[in-house]
């Protein structure tokens, strides 16, 4: 008979979901109420007001989309693009690819713009393909690549996407929590995330959040958004309705609390303190790693802090080497992604995850994994190197 199943424990360092906060799955246990009960809909008030905290923005609409990140992306495409319009897409990796194909999807036109993999969005590329399109009249692009562990200049790009009179989405799954984002300050127009990654909660929400001017290019649509359950014209009769909630779709309401307990944790430590944490830890991994003999994909001064995407060593198999940290360690580290498969290991350093335990047991792990497979790496100096930073 099939009997009830029971997870094993494991440290998640790969990109995403990142170990969960227990304070998290606790709350996600407390009892289900409906998703119109006042109380309920209380919390979800607050749950817009701590992700309006996460985000750096007073926009009204900010809300959590109930699915993964890819609805967040999703909502943000289906909302901001009518069949027939020009979407200029940045691409530097993985996710890059999948706004190509929302905007096809949509109906629109992509115009790409192309980076080399492990490099950041080239603001003078973007610039000439604007130049070169006059009539397009939304930007997107990834914050944070997962894929290769790159950071763009959001800011510069914003800006450059204003000049000419356009909206621009940002996909920041991996960035919130973890680097700065400031949706005012820079004046991002659309922006999606996920829970998974710096929030440390379960995966399956999408915070996202809407400027003025995003909303007013969704109230005046020419045509329907081509998805009913993503279509904001409809989903803010529950999320946005002054107190007066209609029915759109049922919440998934523990999960919601889950959401609510990550965002009041990030508030206690405070963002700016939170990406303190990412930054150094990041600095302590990057030391053992590369006192190991390991390269960074990216150039440092473009490293995401939460997501280290390293060369597999030359000879080494990839896969056995992933499989002893899992059997071994309980460790589980991310492999490559689409053009960067077997060629890299992609070590996260997300939210609860990203911690002194984790980099050194990260580090420790690695290092015996390594030397037993007849790697020559010096594990030692790689734990010191690391404590020598953490204890600074
Ligand atoms: C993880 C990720 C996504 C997709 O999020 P899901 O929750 O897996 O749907 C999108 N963009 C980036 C940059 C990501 O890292």
């Amino acid at each position: 008979m099939t009997t009830s199943f029971h997870p094993p424990q494991r440290t998640l360092m790969g990109p995403g979901p990142s170990d969960v906060n227990p304070r998290i799955l606790e709350a996600m246990s407390r009892p289900t109420i409906g998703h119109l009960d006042p109380k309920f809909i209380e919390m979800m008030d607050e749950v817009k007001a701590l992700l309006q905290y996460a985000f750096q923005t007073k926009n009204e609409l900010t809300m959590p989309v109930s699915a993964p990140g890819s609805a967040g992306m999703e909502t943000c495409f289906v909302n901001l693009v009518e069949p027939g319009d020009k979407v200029i897409v940045c691409q530097n990796g993985v996710f890059g690819g999948r706004m190509k194909e929302n905007v096809e999807r949509c109906g629109g036109e992509a115009i790409m713009v192309e980076d080399e993999w492990g490099k950041v969005v080239d603001p003078a590329k973007l610039e000439a393909a604007l130049k070169a399109n006059p009539d397009a009249s939304v930007v997107a692009f990834v914050h944070a690549e997962t894929s290769t562990g790159a950071q763009s200049d959001a800011k510069t790009l914003v800006e450059i996407a204003h000049k000419y009179d356009c909206l621009a989405i940002v996909d920041a799954v991996t960035s919130l929590g973890g680097t700065p984002i400031k949706v005012d300050e820079w004046g991002i127009d659309a922006i999606y995330s996920g829970t998974q990654k710096c929030l440390s909660c379960t995966p399956g929400l999408s915070p996202v959040s809407f400027s003025p001017a995003a909303l007013e290019k969704i109230k005046n649509r020419k045509t329907k958004a081509q998805s009913w359950f993503l279509d904001l014209n409809l989903v803010m009769g529950y999320w946005g309705g002054e107190g007066k909630r209609a029915y759109h779709h049922t919440a998934p309401i523990n999960a919601l609390y889950g959401l609510h307990e990550s965002l009041v944790i990030l508030k206690e430590e405070g963002l700016e303190n939170a990406w303190a944490r990412h930054a150094k830890h990041h600095l302590a991994l990057r030391a053992g790693l590369e006192a190991m003999g390991l390269k960074f994909v990216v150039d440092e001064k473009d490293r995401l802090p939460q997501l280290n995407a390293v060369y597999i060593p030359d000879g080494v198999d990839d896969v056995a080497v992933r499989s002893a940290l899992l059997n071994d360690y309980s460790l589980e580290i991310g492999a490559g992604l689409g053009v960067m498969a077997g060629k890299v290991w992609r070590i996260g350093l997300m939210g609860h995850a990203c911690n002194k335990r984790n980099v050194l047991l990260c580090l420790g792990a690695l290092g015996d994994v390594l030397s037993r497979m007849n790697v020559s790496v010096d594990k030692e100096s790689a734990v010191g190197a690391a404590q020598k930073i953490l204890a600074a």
